[in-house]
């Protein structure tokens, strides 16, 4: 095999394929490698997902994640149709339990209808029961634009689009970036499976974007942190109480708190994720634990700022990833008559956040650029949704370099 490519695109997960996948269309006749270091694609965070389809309406008007949310969720849902992706727009409900919780919502009302979406509608507590009669709220907002897909299936088919473009394009798994560096208009890739040369390198590394750009010697005063995130399987009975998906109103400036009800697009129905400090980046039980991570982690000033700000509100999402009945209780909030024995333990996802040296979350995706390298540093939620407008955005700013 050749080591030398037109492009070359780190990371395996759905921004670093739908980049692979835009990429290959706008420019069929170059090559274009994608290197991954685990075994398979989509093994963090796009594998570990809520398999929600997000439909925009909590971003800030006009920033890139309420643009690429609004343009990636109508891709998706054509390139699901056209592929036979299992999907279902089934909708969402966002329901508000208490009066301090309606400024809030209205909040959101407004900021969707600004973001495109129309057919947004408040609804009574009796109107709201036609969507989820199991949830007890005294106003929601329902959103016909939200839905569920398998995202690995996305990235399958994806992947198998890209190599199809041009029979020069390929991947390489189980393949670890170690280092970089330019040698005149190159740049030299080194792995712990050989050494790759490029004209030009995207990096799509989620949990270790940070890292990459360092070695890459992009200047970064942010840093990525994990914030692990679990989840209970919906069981028995449990079921027939979620006919959806079903959000709690979110705290504005912690908007990833709050569990909720997710009906997937098997049929099954999960809850969570809560949102716990990992003191491994890409560790997914509750006590998994990296000394290199974690030194690295509180060697970073906005780490700190962070944990002092929210010290009360991080020690209650501790308490509660160790307590069923704590994770329960929060479920209860949203469906009332959930039982202890309708949920058990699920799986575990690690999120990507980029954190500033000011103990600010980096609310809106952040890209950087070198002149032979574009790195994607900051992708949380609504990423997967919002991929293939991300992917175009990305292909523009590097043929128009
Ligand atoms: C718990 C949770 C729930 C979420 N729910 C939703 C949701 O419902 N809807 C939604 O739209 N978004 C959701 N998100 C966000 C979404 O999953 C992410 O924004 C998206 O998957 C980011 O994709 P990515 O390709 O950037 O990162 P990843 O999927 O993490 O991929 C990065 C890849 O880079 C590889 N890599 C890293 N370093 C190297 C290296 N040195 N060499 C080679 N390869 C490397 C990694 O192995 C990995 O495969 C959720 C995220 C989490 C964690």
């Amino acid at each position: 095999m050749t080591n030398k490519f037109d492009y070359i695109i780190v990371g395996g997960g759905i921004v670093g394929l739908s980049i692979a996948y835009k990429l290959a269309l706008k420019k069929n006749d170059k090559s274009i490698l994608i290197i991954e270091k685990e075994n398979k694609l989509a093994t963090h965070q796009t594998g570990n997902n809520s398999g929600v389809i997000h439909s925009g309406i909590y971003y800030t008007p006009g920033s890139l994640k309420a643009k690429n949310c609004f343009n990636g969720r109508l891709q998706l849902i054509d390139f699901a149709k056209e592929h036979n992706i299992s999907h279902e727009m089934c909708g969402k409900l966002i329901a508000a339990f208490d009066d301090s919780e309606l400024d809030t919502l209205n909040i959101i009302y407004e900021n969707g209808i600004k973001n495109g979406l129309k057919d947004i509608t408040i609804l009574s507590s009796e109107e709201s029961k036609k969507y989820e009669p199991f949830v007890d709220c005294i106003k929601s907002i329902f959103v016909p634009y939200a839905g569920i897909i398998d995202y690995k299936e996305v990235v399958e088919v994806l992947f198998k689009e890209f190599l199809k473009i041009n029979k020069k394009n390929t991947v390489l798994k189980n393949t670890k970036v170690i280092s970089l560096s330019d040698n005149k208009e190159q740049k030299i890739i080194n792995t712990n499976n050989g050494t790759y040369k490029t004209a030009y390198t995207i990096f799509a590394c989620g949990l270790q974007a940070d890292e990459l750009a360092k070695s890459d010697n992009i200047d970064l005063d942010v840093q990525i942190v994990g914030f692990r995130g679990d989840y209970y399987n919906v069981v028995n009975k449990g079921l027939k109480k979620v006919k959806g998906l079903i959000y709690p109103v979110p705290n504005i400036n912690l908007p990833f708190l709050g569990v909720h009800l997710t009906k997937m697009h098997d049929g099954k129905v999960e809850a969570g994720p809560n949102a716990v400090f990992s003191f491994k980046k890409e560790g997914y039980s509750r006590t998994s634990f990296s000394m290199s991570d974690t030194m690295r982690a509180f060697s970073f000033k906005g780490l700190w700022i962070l944990f002092l700000g929210y010290w009360k509100i991080g020690l209650a999402e501790y308490l509660r990833a160790f307590s069923k009945k704590r994770f329960l209780k929060s479920l209860q909030r949203l469906v009332p008559n959930l039982k202890m024995e309708d949920i058990t333990i699920g799986k575990s996802g690690v999120r990507a956040q980029a954190l500033d040296n000011k103990g600010n979350l980096i609310d809106d995706f952040l890209i950087k650029k070198t002149n032979n390298s574009l790195h994607i540093i900051n992708a949380p939620s609504p990423a997967a949704t919002a991929s293939l407008a991300i992917a175009d955005e990305v292909v523009s700013r590097i043929i128009t370099q």
